[in-house]
């Protein structure tokens, strides 16, 4: 790049907002913050280039935008309100100091959709590949927080939004150039703002025993949740939200495995079913997918009976087609 540390600090720093609670920000060895009593949620999620984008299908900006999102999203998925946060970028020498400002935007413009604020961090030179590192830090709400350990047997399971969508997107990107402008799949991969609106419904009608984000797809997080919580799950395929041209398509098998949707995966008792109902009334986007069960794993239905989910195949795409 063509800026020295100190010039790129100088210029970064104006992308850390101020609050009350904040009593030392960007721009010393470390920031003060003054938090309420309570419990905390602590975070840390990172993007490596190549590993988990390109910039070939997302630009800097997005990338900025993305890398705050995915954690707000681990935030919100613990039942807490996201509130600071530190990013540490590697930037390599390809990289100018627009594309960071850029970065920086993208960052700012996800903080202030969720309120929350950029406290500093450390921007280091790389001979590698660019990364993006970000820790954040939020506050339990309603004093519990949620968790992969607390579904129960007999509960039902419920999604919120599309699933697919993120990596129909990608898959659209890889095909060619992209469609002009982004259709929906194309901006929920580059984009994959957390649903707030319906999020901020389940914690106020204290709906969900377990929830979770669905980051590497919904077949594998949902073992994963059923691991943790001692317990197995029966998912009906019918019940599973996709967007139409999947099905059109057989790429059912992206709304299972295809990873990077950041819905909110829970499961919840069914005495709570009619509040979810009125929620969903409300028009927002919420489906229940299954049930737990007793019996380790997750098992999957169509009207037909029982699908072949292999051990390894899930983890894939195409495992349906
Ligand atoms: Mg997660």
């Amino acid at each position: 790049m063509e800026l020295s540390e100190n010039e790129l600090i100088k210029r970064l720093r104006r992308f850390g907002r101020g609050s009350a609670a904040i009593v030392r920000g960007i721009g010393d060895d470390g920031a003060v913050v003054d938090l309420q009593r309570g419990q905390h949620v602590l975070v840390q999620d990172a993007l490596v280039e190549h590993v988990h984008f390109e910039f070939a299908f997302a630009s800097p900006y997005d990338v900025g935008k993305k890398a705050v999102y995915v954690n707000v999203s681990d935030i919100l998925s613990m039942g807490a309100e996201p509130l600071y946060f530190l990013v540490t970028i590697g930037v390599p020498e390809k990289l100018s100091y627009r594309d960071v400002r850029m970065l920086y935007k993208g960052m700012d413009r996800a903080a202030r959709e969720f309120r929350l604020f950029l406290l500093g961090g450390d921007t280091v030179a790389t001979k590698g590949d660019f990364f993006i590192d970000v820790s954040m830090v939020g506050r339990v709400l309603a004093g519990r927080y949620f968790g992969r350990n607390k579904a129960k047997r007999g509960d039902l399971i419920g999604v919120t939004g599309h699933l697919g969508e993120s990596a129909y997107g990608l898959r659209l990107l890889q095909k060619g150039p992209a469609a002009q402008p982004a259709n929906r799949y194309i901006k929920r991969y580059q984009s994959p703002k957390p649903p707030l609106d319906v999020w901020k419904e389940l914690v106020k009608n204290d709906i969900t025993d377990a929830m979770m984000d669905i980051s590497d797809g919904l077949i594998i997080d949902l073992e994963r949740m059923m691991t943790e919580s001692k317990t197995g799950a029966r998912l009906y395929l019918e019940d599973i939200p996709m967007p139409p041209v999947l099905k059109k398509q057989g790429l059912q098998a992206l709304a299972l495995s295809g990873g990077e949707d950041y819905q909110f995966l829970f499961t919840f008792p069914r005495a709570k079913a009619s509040a979810l109902e009125n929620i969903r009334k409300k028009g927002l986007a919420i489906s229940v997918i299954g049930e737990v069960v007793k019996q380790r794993g997750v098992r999957l239905f169509d009207k037909n009976g029982e699908l072949a989910l292999s051990a390894k195949g899930y983890e894939h795409f195409g495992t349906l087609q």
